[in-house]
């Protein structure tokens, strides 16, 4: 049954591959109502949708897991930003993780960077693991560690860019390269970058993840993630198991990630520049020991950010003089930036990684350093951010 087709009641904007980036993130896959003239996309509730006759549904749709107006259309908006053709949108990012890895069999390898989210590493090592399915963590900074890590059984490299604490910078170009001559598919996370900043599918990659809890969805109300993708038996799998295993977003969660996606340009633009002077305090504090930052012409993959992004991206990391101590008094201590796990939505937030979000890799290879602070820096007034973490430092 033809789930993703096009809804012939909402048509007037097919040809959104010609437009530009923030005139798709605002009409692709989103015409106006033809019944009412309605410019934004319903939240159509329904579960079920009426046939024509036994196996003829009316548009397309026949069940709310399989495919719903809301959903198609947050999955066009996203493909199309992603520069593919199929979108698969999910409950949650770890939930789009979990759908595309299930393409693997008992036997393989996977192949990732041994500082991606610890989210990520524990689905792999600790699901996939008890499944027979290995993984090697490995510094992708270095994309030829790739050939010595890989082996028969390695279907896939996983990577980060930027990576989920430390900000460090890959070359996906170079490391699609590698991955294909070695016969294996490379999957990015493109949550911290986002499809404004960064596009891997035109950089090689053979499918992009996203948590689109945190940029995409961008006020910190939504839980979803995403698949993009141009290659077909991918595109096979995930149809299947997106509806055979239904991890789906409702369709109000579709609704609110594909009005965050509306603005995405403008706030990305923003949450950039506030970085940036942000990083300025930082770097010339004294209380500072170092800056994490893909802008900062001293971080090791600057001269890779400036070719594959168009901007650095809002996440700033740094460690503290006066240890763990230091690290915790200073993340408690903010009044602007809250204390708070995730990161990419319009308010400032602030964490400590070893402790919060990063706990789960302890002893680990992607164990992070305990003076460490991650900072998603929102797009408040930046004389506001400025000043309370000045304040939060000098406690
Ligand atoms: N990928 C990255 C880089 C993340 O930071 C996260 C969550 O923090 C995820 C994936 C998982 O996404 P979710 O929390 O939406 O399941």
């Amino acid at each position: 049954m033809e789930t993703h087709g096009g809804d012939p009641l909402m048509s007037g904007f097919e040809d959104h591959e010609d437009f530009g980036f923030e005139t798709r993130a605002i009409r692709a896959g989103q015409p106006h109502d033809s019944r009412t003239g309605g410019v934004v996309t319903p939240i159509a509730l329904s579960t079920t949708f009426a046939q024509d006759a036994v196996g003829q549904p009316k548009f397309g749709y026949e069940y709310a897991r399989t495919g719903n107006p809301t959903r198609h259309a947050y999955e066009t908006c996203l493909a199309s930003l992603e520069c593919a053709q199929h979108g698969f949108a999910f409950s949650s990012g770890m939930a789009a993780e979990d759908s595309l890895l299930r393409f693997l069999q008992p036997g393989d390898k996977i192949i990732l960077g041994n500082d991606a989210y610890g989210g990520s590493f524990r689905l792999i090592d600790k699901i996939y693991g008890r499944n027979k399915i290995s993984n090697e963590a490995i510094d992708l900074s270095d994309p030829n560690s790739i050939k010595e890590a890989w082996t028969s059984e390695t279907k896939i490299v996983w990577l980060e860019t930027p990576t989920n604490p430390l900000l460090n910078v890959v070359d996906i170009q170079k490391i699609s390269n590698i991955t294909h001559e070695l016969g294996g598919l490379l999957i990015v996370d493109n949550t911290f970058a986002t499809p404004y900043l960064q596009k891997p599918i035109s950089l090689g990659a053979d499918a992009v993840v996203h948590s689109a809890t945190k940029y995409l969805g961008g006020h910190s109300d939504v839980v979803g993630g995403f698949v993009a993708t141009n290659d077909e038996k991918l595109v096979e799998h995930l149809s299947f198991i997106q509806n055979a295993v239904g991890a789906v977003p409702s369709p109000f969660d579709c609704y609110l990630v594909l009005r965050g996606i509306k603005t995405l340009a403008v706030r990305m633009d923003r949450h950039c520049e506030n970085a940036k002077a942000i990083v300025s305090l930082l770097s010339e504090h004294p209380k500072v020991k170092q800056v994490f930052y893909p802008g900062l012409e001293s971080n090791k993959g600057h001269e890779i950010a400036k070719n594959q992004m168009t901007n650095f991206g809002g996440m700033v990391s740094f460690t503290v003089s006066g240890g763990l101590a230091m690290a915790e008094k200073v993340s408690a201590s903010t009044k602007v930036f809250t204390l708070a796990e995730s990161l990419g939505a319009v308010e400032s937030l602030i964490e400590h990684p070893g402790i919060m979000t990063h706990a789960s890799v302890a002893g680990s290879a992607l164990e992070v350093p305990e003076d460490l602070i991650r900072i998603s820096v929102g797009i408040e007034s930046i004389e506001d951010l400025v000043e309370d973490l000045e304040q939060a430092l000098s406690i």
